[in-house]
């Protein structure tokens, strides 16, 4: 049985003050659904904190980024060993705001995916089409590159630490969701290619999920589909109710 997983992206939101207190009505009001595997990506600055402040539950924290080098001269980024030595293991990466914003490229995440792997950290990969892609019919094309360019590089035994992400650009942070029928073609598209490219059992066992604008009235519908094992969700995770209502909702 895949994982089931919900994780919640903070971006840049919340001061240290809110990251507490978002943590704390999380883990009172707890989530009735105790099977899927909850995170929260808070930002570099609050991680200590939230992993001290979740520790014995079964939240996990997540870092939203982290530098593709161990360590050196690369003023203002964040290396493994530094995220690893606050106890976090897990890192999102290729969100689409990190490739829009930040110029990070395939074959950059590549090397990222390297190094988070290198060192053991669970990896949440994000992919997805813009707008554009979708209306010209090419977003099969350009998630298949996304894939091959910067994950299908790695050896069978290192995907049990990788969760992918598909995420519509066009659906982030817009109210505009895929479809649960389009998330649910995407998605076997995606197991589809794994297990052509790696193997029909990493197929069969990688978490896929699904990103852009999940919100409580729409998880249920999205989350039953075969191929969606749970979603990433930004704004929809900023509030306590909201996000347990979707961890809920697998
Ligand atoms: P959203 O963001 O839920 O606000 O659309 C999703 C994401 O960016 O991961």
């Amino acid at each position: 049985m895949r994982k089931q997983i919900v994780a919640g992206n903070w971006k840049m939101n919340n001061d240290s003050q809110q990251t507490k207190d978002l943590l704390t009505e999380i883990l009172t009001k707890k989530p009735q659904n105790t099977t899927a595997k909850i995170v929260v990506a808070p930002t570099f600055v609050n991680l200590e904190s939230a992993v001290n402040k979740t520790a014995g539950s079964n939240v996990i924290v997540a870092a939203q980024n982290m530098h593709q080098a161990e360590n050196g001269a690369y003023t203002g980024e964040v290396s493994v060993s530094m995220l690893k030595s606050i106890k976090v293991n897990t890192v999102i990466l290729g969100h689409s705001e990190r490739r829009a914003y930040f110029g990070e490229t395939n074959s950059l995440l590549a090397e990222k995916v390297n190094t988070a792997l290198k060192h053991n950290l669970t990896i949440i990969f994000c992919f997805g089409e813009e707008l554009a892609d979708r209306q010209s019919g090419n977003h099969f094309n350009v998630v298949e590159s996304q894939l091959k360019e910067g994950l299908f590089h790695i050896s069978e035994n290192q995907w049990p630490n990788v969760v992918l992400a598909y995420e519509p650009v066009w659906a982030i942070g817009t109210g505009e969701t895929a479809s649960p029928e389009q998330a649910q073609e995407m998605h076997n598209f995606i197991r589809t290619l794994i297990k052509e490219n790696v193997s029909a059992d990493v197929a069969e066992n990688t978490s896929i999920l699904y990103g852009g604008s999940v919100k409580p009235d729409n998880a249920k519908e999205i989350f039953s589909k075969p191929d969606v094992d749970g979603g990433l969700i930004g704004g929809a995770s900023l509030k306590a109710d909201d996000f347990l209502a979707i961890v809920n909702a697998i």
